[in-house]
């Protein structure tokens, strides 16, 4: 059975490139009818915070890409860990080192001074631990082969060898007896029954050394699939200057939706011919890790704002009005009642179609709830002149009479008022846009007129009419 996994370290957010890595393993697990597993990397306690635990589950939640299994806390293996790091030793394919802070000083010192590369020399590889003195502090190293080559079928990436020379006799068990981060991802890893390992590039160089530590013990290797980072549209790494790195922020600032975000991670460095639209569906029938290229993709906020335009359109319109009301409201600082929501969720059909974020949205239903009188944009209130307040007052007074106010009574009434003035209905709208919503942009006009309500819109055609 196929087991992946996504070991985000909680820095606070989700980053939008860990759910992009998050995406993939949940998608390859899913296409092959396996699991996927979550691991939260917390052994730096000085970071590790609660919240920052929590920023994290709330973007997989709202992403809806949570573990099959209760997360499992790194930190909490401690034990564990110092446990494999014991039994390496008492194999023999680990050593205490017992090299002071100074001594290894020195020889990085002498190593950069020849131009070497810094390395631990392996000094106390094949000493015995009765040479130190009596209870002075040790390190457990790993015993790395010195020969040969280690290589690494890379799913990504492809044949990937290094010459084990180049490897050292890294730590596994610090002198305080916590585990280094190579040997907890190793064993965490087995433990969990992980089978492939999807994670970006920027960890290829730790698979070689992570593998030592596999093959020392005799475990199964993993598939390793390293993914090319995320980069910026200028192709630098992507950086906090190119945008939001956190996927709340384009949620709470931005305004897109999850499943927006998840076709634009998905389309990141994959893909299905040109296909652009892509649903969680039909991407857990056709992703595969070979699909994954090998050039670092660019961040491209159009493409998501693009992708976000329809999937607001697909959108149920009262989930959609659920999304936009917090924002209305912020943005009006006031709330609105149950009937103020109905109106909303009845004008999402004539808003959606423009917007491409749910902030667009808000923005455009600001108009429904405004009190009147209104304050006009610059462009509104240049088209409220002499003849265009007449042309109001007109108006106002052919829809009075209507009784039963529906979009195909209010568009009659303002046809005739268009013909009697002379006028195409176009530029009866302007004004009349104007004077109803204090802007030049809005939806149709008679579902303006309509959305309003007779009461409402009478009040503002002779409030802007005067
Ligand atoms: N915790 C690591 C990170 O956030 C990931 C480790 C791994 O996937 O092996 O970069």
């Amino acid at each position: 059975q196929v087991v992946t996994r996504f070991a985000p370290s909680p820095t606070g957010f989700l980053h939008i490139g860990g759910a992009r890595t998050a995406l993939f393993n949940w998608l390859f697990a899913r296409h092959h009818g396996g699991k996927f597993l979550l691991r939260i990397e917390d052994t730096d306690r000085a970071r590790s915070t609660e919240e920052a635990v929590a920023a994290i589950f709330d973007g997989l939640e709202w992403l809806n890409l949570g573990g099959d299994e209760p997360a499992v806390f790194q930190f909490e293996r401690t034990p564990r860990h110092a446990e494999v790091a014991n039994q390496l030793l008492a194999n023999g394919h680990a050593y205490r080192c017992y090299a002071t802070q100074e001594e290894l000083a020195e020889l990085r010192e002498q190593q950069r001074a020849a131009k070497q590369p810094m390395r631990y020399d392996g000094r106390w590889r094949d000493r015995s631990p009765e040479e130190a003195p009596e209870g002075a502090p040790f390190v457990i190293r790993i015993k790395a082969p010195r020969t040969g080559e280690t290589v690494i079928e890379d799913a990504v990436q492809g044949r990937v060898v290094v010459q084990n020379a180049e490897l050292d006799d890294m730590i596994l068990l610090r002198s305080d007896g916590t585990p280094t981060y190579m040997l907890a991802v190793v064993v965490d890893d087995h433990d969990m029954g992980v089978t492939h390992v999807i994670r970006g590039d920027d960890h290829l160089n730790n698979a070689f050394r992570q593998l030592a530590i596999i093959k020392a013990m005799g475990w199964e290797e993993p598939v390793y699939g390293h993914i090319p980072l995320i980069h910026g549209s200028d192709g630098a790494k992507l950086s906090k200057r190119h945008g939001a790195l956190g996927v709340d922020a384009y949620r709470d600032e931005m305004g897109m939706l999850p499943e927006a975000v998840l076709n634009y991670l998905l389309r990141l460095g994959w893909g299905h011919g040109d296909e652009e639209i892509i649903s969680i569906e039909r991407a857990i029938e056709l992703f595969d890790i070979d699909g994954v290229g090998r050039s670092p993709s660019r961040f491209d906020i159009k493409k998501l704002e693009n992708l976000n335009g329809h999937y607001l359109r697909e959108a149920d319109e009262t989930r959609l009005a659920a999304l936009v009301a917090p924002r209305v409201e912020s943005r009006l600082d006031t709330q609105l009642n149950d009937a103020q929501r109905d109106i909303l969720t009845q004008a999402m059909v004539s808003l959606k179609p423009r917007a491409k974020t749910l902030n667009e949205i808000a923005e455009g239903a600001e108009f429904l709830f405004k009190s009147c009188p209104l304050d006009f944009d610059e462009k509104a209130s240049a088209l409220l002149d002499e003849p265009a307040r007449e042309l109001l007052k007109k108006t106002a007074d052919a829809l009075q009479p209507v009784q039963s106010w529906t979009v195909e009574a209010i568009d009659e009434v303002i046809r005739r008022v268009a013909e009697d003035a002379g006028l195409g209905l176009g530029k009866v709208a302007q004004p009349l846009r104007a004077a109803l919503t204090g802007r030049t942009v809005s939806p149709g006009i008679f579902d303006v007129l309509f959305l309003l309500g007779k009461e409402e819109s009478l009040k503002r055609l002779t409030a802007a009419g005067h």
